[in-house]
């Protein structure tokens, strides 16, 4: 049994696809166990998107490979080719997108619950995400035009990577008493 973070980013919520997102992950047989809409403040906004370097230089490389698949020049673009540099840059255009409107925060309770949460999610880039996925169904955005732009990829959905990654962003978006144990009828039949 897991919990994983995921967060309805501000670009859903002004589609008016919340409830279509979390329809998704409530019949795969996924339990919310904590949920909240929140405008957050750069504050926290810089907490959820750590400075951890090698956090940051993994997204640098991410955006450097979609570079190099698009025949794109990073100089150009970024203005940088090093990884860090360029993180940092995805970093703060992050954090504005993320206080661009309210978010719906949501913990989601399951069997394997990070990795069937990321499946559902599909891959970070619209483009590459599958047809099926949340992100390859509602969204066609590219980090081309997006980093064009000088804005976050929107991408409907944040998810947590890892198990460690899920524990951490659930301490920092909720308190204890804000999540409750609770038994779903379907529990009984699925499992
Ligand atoms: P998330 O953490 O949001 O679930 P992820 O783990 O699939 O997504 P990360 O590498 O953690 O992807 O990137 C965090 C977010 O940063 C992405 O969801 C996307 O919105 C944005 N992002 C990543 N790379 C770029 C880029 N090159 N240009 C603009 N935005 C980007
Ligand atoms: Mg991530």
């Amino acid at each position: 049994m897991e919990k994983t973070l995921i967060l309805v980013k501000p670009d859903a919520v002004k589609r008016g696809l919340v409830g279509k997102i979390l329809d998704r992950f409530e019949q795969s047989g996924l339990k919310i166990v904590a949920m909240k809409m929140i405008w957050v403040d750069k504050d926290m906004a810089g907490k959820h998107y750590t400075t951890n370097e090698e956090f940051l230089v993994g997204m640098g490389n991410k955006t450097l490979k979609t570079y190099a698949e698009y025949g794109k020049d990073p100089l150009e673009v970024m203005g940088t080719k090093d990884p860090l540099e360029i993180g940092k840059m995805v970093r703060q255009w992050n954090l504005e997108f993320l206080t661009s409107g309210p978010v719906v925060a949501v913990i989601l309770e399951g069997i394997h619950a990070v990795t069937i949460v990321r499946k559902i999610v599909g891959a970070t880039l619209p483009t590459f995400s599958e047809p099926g996925s949340i992100r390859g169904m509602y969204s066609i955005d590219s980090p081309v035009l997006a980093n064009d732009r000088k804005r976050a990829v929107r991408n409907m959905i944040h998810a947590s990577g890892t198990v460690e990654e899920a524990k951490l962003e659930i301490e920092l978006w909720f308190h204890k008493r804000e999540i409750y144990d609770y038994h779903r009828a379907d529990e009984d039949v699925m499992f």
